[in-house]
């Protein structure tokens, strides 16, 4: 692998599976490859003309790299990617095949989709649903064991138009921002920027084991995470896994991983062990929400497929093992012009200063009325054992600034703006801003969304999901936001004045969001509720948000989603839910009765064993040890019996629930959640006491500890 890259070139090896821009420019025909570019650039409708030398090129480069299929690649609600493959055969009269791929197969696409979740909203319409070729996305070559196959990232509709996916809701608010930001950079007298594009750059947490470890247990292989297992000797509190030297094993995997991934040109950048053993994280490079995104999508695959090659399983659930971290992602998240210019970058001119305030009040404004649809684009069940329970950042949404730029909005609220350098009032758009330093403004690790000298990092978002959730509610809300400046300074007859004016409102309104302390004490839960910020706690209680009156009018104003599509997402979270938590219930069941009771009964009757055996001597010996923990073990196996019939009553009441999807899963958080945690605590009880050879299950430290 190394050597064949070293061979090769990385540069020649970067992007070489992609149908990048290189490659359209040098097949297309010249004017074919300018309206495609008018199509990716401006949104144009495409050409059917076009589509069909555009196939026509895409086919003969994908079959002179040995492709025989080709797929719409779409990602549906269940927040991974889906494909159903055709291959390029068409008959002929002969009884011979030629290869075809037409205009009309890249540009739409039938998947017979009628059972991926669609939150009832295709039960009342047509079962059926479209894909449709999402041409700001590059096609690109998926290789394995089953051969190559070309790859058209596309978005997944509804027959009547119902949006049923994560990339259109995406797409749509890119446009809205764009739309937005560019009304304010037009009156900021840019005339030369034609689109605003958000960038997102997310780092990928995952935790890295032996497959063998991982073969043995059902609770990883049904669920993603242990639903079992005592606290090992050693955890996390050494803190000598983070940024420690990588082991080799890994570092193979690691390698080859990248290599993948900058086949399919994802810009892998930068990896190295996180805080939790055998936990590991990986960043890219930034670029467009939209490709970031499929991107994304694409190393999640790539990790789980490499992993395997590795004899490794990766984990990408948030809460793999308790008591040692969770996993997440952090979504970095900016603002550019399409001619390059980030529009959260402070600038050196009073003119820049002004601009990079406005967008940087933008989102705090955003941030501060939107947060709680933040937070539910955070939901999951897995996120569920991080945000506001075990394990920080809360689920309080609040913004770290840094002191500096904490004290320049404390100057705009108090009317006038002082430069701590040079001294003297400073007005919005008149002077200049003191320089900001970047590093200064990222060490706060406990908040959830903090600036981070020319972007924010959103770090709630939950591992093993799609960033599609998290960046359209912030391209949405952001957009709303812009919105509303525009429209009031489009009126405005001194420019300055009323920028000056409406700054020093949103900083009155708004900064209670901001918070640059430890976002992880208890004090911080209470000064959250006196400022009046939302702090909700678990999946369930945050899905009604979704399709509040206020979000309506938010998405529909922006032409993001509607409040039927709003509904049927907050219904699917919620179905979702329900099952991942029946699962669940199902899976420690089925361990509990079927492999952890048993040992404890094999060493139990062991014990008794040895006690009687003793007896039999005559010989008067101490037989206390024995005694004293075959009644240790005795009681928890009758509390552990206990708790596994009412688990069995709890996990059954719930699956009877009819009606009430939001009951239901509330019944499952409060019911059956709990009692998955007191037959956890006797069953992890129990693999302290039993002797190590009948335990059935790989321990914490067998698994945390062995690759
Ligand atoms: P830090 O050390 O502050 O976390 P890095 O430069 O290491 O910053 O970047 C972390 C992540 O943020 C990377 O994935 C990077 O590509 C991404 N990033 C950097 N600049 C931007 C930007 N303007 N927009 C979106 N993501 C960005
Ligand atoms: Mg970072």
């Amino acid at each position: 692998m190394t050597k064949s890259l070293a061979d090769k070139g990385l540069t020649t090896v970067f992007g070489s599976n992609v149908f990048n821009d290189a490659l359209m420019r040098e097949r297309l025909p010249k004017e074919t490859y300018k309206a495609l570019k008018k199509t990716i650039e401006d949104g144009l409708p495409l050409d059917p003309a076009v589509a069909d030398v555009v196939a026509g090129a895409m086919k003969d480069w994908a079959i002179e790299r040995g492709a025989t299929h080709f797929t719409h690649w779409f990602q549906p609600m269940t927040g991974i990617t889906a494909e159903k493959h055709d291959s390029f055969i068409s008959p002929t009269k002969d009884g011979k095949v030629i290869l075809e791929f037409s205009g009309k197969e890249l540009i739409k696409g039938e998947p017979d989709a009628s059972s991926f979740p669609s939150g009832g909203l295709r039960a009342t319409f047509e079962a059926r649903g479209y894909t449709a070729w999402d041409c700001t996305s590059p096609a690109f070559l998926k290789e394995d064991e089953a051969g190559i196959t070309l790859c058209v990232p596309t978005a997944f509709i509804s027959y009547t138009g119902e949006v049923l996916d994560k990339k259109t809701p995406l797409l749509r608010s890119m446009q809205a921002l764009s739309t937005q930001a560019m009304r304010v950079l037009r009156l900021f007298g840019n005339t030369t920027s034609k689109r605003v594009i958000t960038t997102v750059g997310p780092e990928q947490e995952y935790f890295l084991i032996d497959k063998k470890m991982y073969d043995r247990r059902k609770d990883l292989i049904l669920t993603g995470r242990t639903l079992f297992g005592a606290k090992p000797p050693k955890g996390q509190e050494l803190e000598d896994h983070y940024f420690g030297v990588i082991k080799e094993r890994v570092s193979a995997f690691m390698q080859e991983l990248n290599v993948e991934l900058w086949k399919l040109g994802v810009l892998a950048k930068t990896q190295h062990n996180e805080v939790a053993p055998a936990q590991h994280e990986l960043a890219p490079i930034f670029s467009t929400t939209n490709v970031a995104t499929d991107h994304n999508q694409l190393t999640m695959e790539l990790m789980k497929k490499v992993a395997e090659r590795h004899g490794l399983a990766c984990l990408l659930h948030e809460k793999p093992f308790a008591g040692v971290n969770g996993s997440g992602k952090h979504n970095n998240w900016s603002l550019s012009t399409d001619d390059g210019q980030n529009l959260l970058d402070p600038g050196h001119t009073p003119h820049e200063n002004a601009q990079f305030l406005t967008f940087l009040l933008a989102v705090i404004k955003a941030v501060d009325t939107y947060a709680e649809l933040l937070r539910v684009s955070a939901a999951n069940p897995g996120n569920d054992h991080r945000l506001g329970a075990n394990e920080a950042p809360p689920a309080i949404i609040s913004i770290f600034l840094g002191d500096q730029l904490t004290d320049i909005i404390s100057q705009i609220e108090k009317g006038e703006l002082t430069n701590s350098k040079q001294g003297g009032a400073l007005k919005i758009g008149v002077t200049t801003l003191p320089d900001l330093p970047k590093d200064n403004t990222d060490r706060n690790r406990t908040s959830p969304f903090a600036f981070t000298g020319n972007k924010f990092e959103f770090r709630m978002v939950p591992s093993s999901a799609s960033i599609s959730g998290p960046n359209f509610v912030l391209n949405t809300i952001t957009a709303q936001a812009l919105a509303e400046i525009a429209e009031e300074l489009e009126g405005a007859a001194d420019f300055n004045a009323a920028l000056q004016e409406i700054l020093q409102r949103i900083v009155k309104q708004h900064s209670r969001v901001i918070f640059n302390g430890n976002g992880y004490t208890d004090e911080w839960v209470g000064e959250a509720e006196r400022r009046g910020l939302p702090n909700i706690r678990s999946t369930v209680e945050s899905v009604p948000y979704l399709s509040a009156e206020k979000s309506v009018r938010l998405f529909e104003a922006h032409g993001v989603l509607n409040k039927a599509e709003l509904e049927a997402r907050g219904e699917i979270v919620l179905e979702t839910y329900i099952k991942t938590i029946n699962i669940e219930a199902l899976t420690m069941l089925y361990m509990a009765n079927r492999q952890i009771l048993p040992a404890a009964v094999k060493y139990a009757t062991k014990l008794a064993k040895s006690i009687n055996a003793i007896k039999e001597t005559g010989i008067d010996a101490d037989i206390s040890a024995q005694g004293e923990l075959l009644t240790l073990v005795s009681a928890k196996m009758g509390s552990l019996r206990q708790n596994i019939v009412a688990l069995e009553k709890a996990s059954d009441q719930a699956a009877a629930m009819h009606g009430d999807t939001y009951e239901q899963a509330l019944f499952y958080k409060n019911e059956v959640f709990s009692a998955m945690d007191a037959l956890r605590q006797d069953a992890d009880e129990l693999e302290t006491l039993v002797d190590a050879e009948f335990w059935p299950i790989p321990t914490y430290a067998d698994i945390l500890f062995n690759v």
